[in-house]
């Protein structure tokens, strides 16, 4: 087996996802996580290239070896450890993100992976993902205890895919979901301060506010390392995007308890007219639709002349069919929803969430199991 393993990147053909690979239950036994089906991935790639000493690169994720008694035989640890001692498997806080590091590194040799993850989080990061249909393998059962490896076609994500994927994996890397894969809501909705006196990060003294990290059930300082107090409770607040003709001409803030009309220049709202040419001004209401916040909420009602359209995303973030607002009734404004004014002018909301909608795209997200092309889905946020 260690014939296979070069321990550098550059000598090897496939990069391997270890932790995907050995805690997939759909290979080899039924262990939460088992070494063995890596050797089993191994042995297929042999099969595939024809080279029984075809070179392999594993990249694991430090919680790999977290809960040893998980493993299907504590031997398995052993060799694992070992094999990191020996930098034979390379060992990183985030194996998604060093896996598609190496393989832009290695771009000219075409390195291929070994996974099952389809990295949606990442997509924007490295866009050669989208679409991909060469650079993935996907590891499935075989005949007779085998593993077979099978092309991955990735895909092309929506943004919106992307930016909930983007989220939960945010969330999940500062430790701030739960076992339930609900978010620590407690520790999310509120500033932190860090005892030194200079450090603004997690408080609202600064521009940019951070997520804390938990460490031992304590949110943590990672400048400092230092364990934070409560500052108080963070006001929810949410992004508006004005897109004119696909570009983004303005961003706005809109905060929790809040009433802001939009229009050609409504009285104290985000006036537009200076974004549009004045034929397009033409043809918006002076205030033309009313976005509120209310309890961790973002709403919105049409109160135009001519009417507004919407069109709301699933679950997966695709679009569905423009539908036409009821006028002065309140419609749920959820990320990446769109409202349209008029043609080419539409209001979309940035991929910041409300504490309170956090929840509800934790429950939804379900990044590994795509529905089938055109299936209708009931949104979450709709
Ligand atoms: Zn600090």
């Amino acid at each position: 087996m260690e014939h296979n393993l070069p321990g550098a990147a550059d000598q090897a053909g496939f990069l391997v996802d270890l932790s995907n690979v050995v805690r997939d239950r759909r290979l080899g036994g039924p262990a939460a996580r088992s070494l063995h089906r890596f050797r089993l991935a191994v042995e297929a790639l042999a099969r595939l290239t024809g080279d029984p000493g075809v070179q392999v690169y594993p990249v694991a994720d430090r919680s790999l070896l977290g809960p040893v008694g998980e493993f299907a035989d504590r031997a398995e640890v052993t060799v694992l450890r070992r094999w990191i001692g020996e930098g034979l498997v390379e060992q990183v806080g985030d194996a998604d993100q060093r896996i598609l590091e190496l393989m832009e590194m290695t771009g000219a040799a075409r390195t291929r992976a070994v996974t099952g993850d389809r990295f949606t989080a990442h997509r924007r990061e490295y866009p050669w993902v989208q679409g991909n249909t060469d650079r993935f393998l996907k590891p499935v059962a075989g005949p007779s205890g085998t593993v077979r490896l099978i092309p991955r076609v990735m895909g092309v994500c929506t943004e919106g895919e992307i930016s909930r994927a983007d989220e939960l994996a945010a969330f999940k890397k500062q430790g701030l979901l739960k076992r339930s894969d609900q978010p620590l809501t407690e520790v999310v909705n509120r500033f932190w301060r860090c005892p030194e006196p200079r450090c603004s990060a997690y408080d609202a003294r600064g521009g940019r506010v951070l997520l804390p990290r938990m460490h031992n059930g304590v949110p943590t300082c990672e400048l400092h390392s230092l364990s934070l107090a409560d500052a108080g409770r963070r006001p929810a607040m949410a992004q508006l995007k004005v897109m004119v003709d696909g570009k983004c001409k303005g961003r706005y803030t809109v905060e929790e308890g809040s009433r802001t009309g939009v229009g050609r220049q409504p009285a104290g709202g985000i006036a537009l007219y200076g974004l549009l040419s004045p034929a397009v001004a033409a043809r918006i209401s002076r205030e033309h639709v009313v976005v509120s916040a209310d309890g961790g909420i973002l709403l919105v009602h049409d109160v135009s002349t001519y009417g507004t359209r919407m069109r709301t995303t699933d679950r997966h973030g695709r679009p569905g069919p423009w539908r036409r607002l009821s006028p002065r009734q309140d419609r749920r404004f959820g990320p990446g929803d769109e409202v349209e004014l008029t043609p080419g002018v539409v209001l979309t909301r940035s991929n910041r969430r409300f504490p309170a909608e956090l929840a509800a795209a934790w429950q939804n997200a379900r990044p590994e199991h795509p529905a089938p092309e055109g299936a209708s889905l009931p949104t979450s946020l709709g």
